[in-house]
């Protein structure tokens, strides 16, 4: 038996982690939230060149397609790779066979020419046609200069900004700092420590995994009026995992829920990326219904539409040899880590 449902919306990823898997340990254990972000991550993405993040793309596509994914809302980040690097994003996902929406994460955390090229970067890939957002890593790593750049950027391009906001403590003021700048077209990625009330606007992006991960806490993304999308944080591109964690963790804190709540997260997805509603997936698995699907392990695509072409067939993608990418990636990734 089988069912299909439309193409499933990754709502944040960070598909230049792809390669960090397996990569040596940081010199000393982090021991909080901001001590990941810089014994880790920030340590990663300043090692990262085109052609890791060309093939960390790759496999982040190819692993997204392969849970039934057809489009990702990705959020990138390369300070020693800028220019030209969501054009490489992009190049790797069509190639697979899946949609993106890009965004650099302009900081200035590397000083004030890296947020100036990384604003450049925003501006070239959507002034040039690519599909995009203007990204913004954090209020806490950017000044007002930056943020209003950002965001003086998306208004004039006519788009939003997806910026991570109140992932953890250290970004506690996100809300004084992007006051009057949000508008109903920015994606407000974690929001774990957002207070109930407040005036940003946006779609908040759930990433139970991730905050579980990083132990930053609960976000209970159902306190919030704004939408609500589900992402993986880089983790993967199986929103399915990530529709069925949110779920339980809302369990954990309402008994009273039901599998819905975060179904409805997972539709969302579709108001960011309207084309995957025309996609479609033929899953393992019938009925794709929430109260089966948050009970049931391991369900898969079987055969994967995504505008008119066939994608994956058989359970196994037609544009690309998984086994090649797979190969070229850990080739990639032991590249990246001889460098950290
Ligand atoms: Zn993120």
């Amino acid at each position: 038996m089988t069912a299909t449902t439309p193409g499933l919306v990754c709502a944040h990823h960070h598909l230049y982690s792809a390669l960090a898997r397996g990569m040596p340990a940081p010199p000393s254990t982090p021991t909080d939230f901001l001590g990941i972000l810089r014994q880790v991550w920030w340590r990663l993405d300043a090692a990262l060149d085109l052609e890791m993040i060309r093939w960390s793309a790759m496999l982040g596509a190819l692993e997204a397609l392969e849970s039934g994914t057809t489009a990702i809302v990705d959020h990138h980040e390369s300070p020693n790779a800028i220019e030209g690097s969501l054009d490489v994003i992009a190049e790797a996902c069509a190639t697979v066979g899946i949609r993106s929406l890009l965004a650099y994460g302009v900081t200035d955390r590397n000083g004030p020419d890296g947020a100036r090229r990384g604003l450049a970067e925003n501006e070239r890939f959507i002034r040039g046609g690519g599909l995009g957002l203007v990204g913004i890593h954090a209020a806490f790593t950017c000044s007002a200069e930056t943020l209003h750049a950002a965001a003086g950027l998306a208004r004039d391009l006519g788009v939003g900004v997806h910026v991570h906001v109140c992932e953890g403590t250290c970004d506690f003021d996100a809300p004084v700092r992007l006051a009057g700048l949000t508008r109903d077209d920015w994606l407000l990625a974690h929001c774990v420590h957002l207070p109930t009330a407040h005036d940003l606007r946006g779609t908040i992006l759930h990433n139970p995994m991730s905050n579980l991960n990083n132990a930053v806490g609960y976000a209970d993304p159902a306190r919030f009026a704004n939408p609500v999308a589900l992402g993986t944080d880089g983790i993967g591109g199986n929103v399915l995992e990530s529709f069925r964690l949110a779920y339980v963790m809302e369990r954990s804190v309402d008994v009273t829920c039901g599998p819905l709540t975060a179904w409805h997260w997972l539709e969302t997805g579709w108001d960011l990326v309207p084309a995957a509603r025309d996609d479609e997936v033929t899953w393992s698995y019938d009925p794709m219904d929430p109260w089966h699907v948050a009970f049931t392990p391991g369900i898969r695509p079987l055969r994967v539409v995504v505008g008119g072409q066939t994608v994956l067939a058989d359970g196994r993608p037609t544009r690309v040899d998984p086994d090649e990418v797979r190969a070229k990636a850990r080739e990639q990734a032991a590249r990246l880590h001889a460098r950290l």
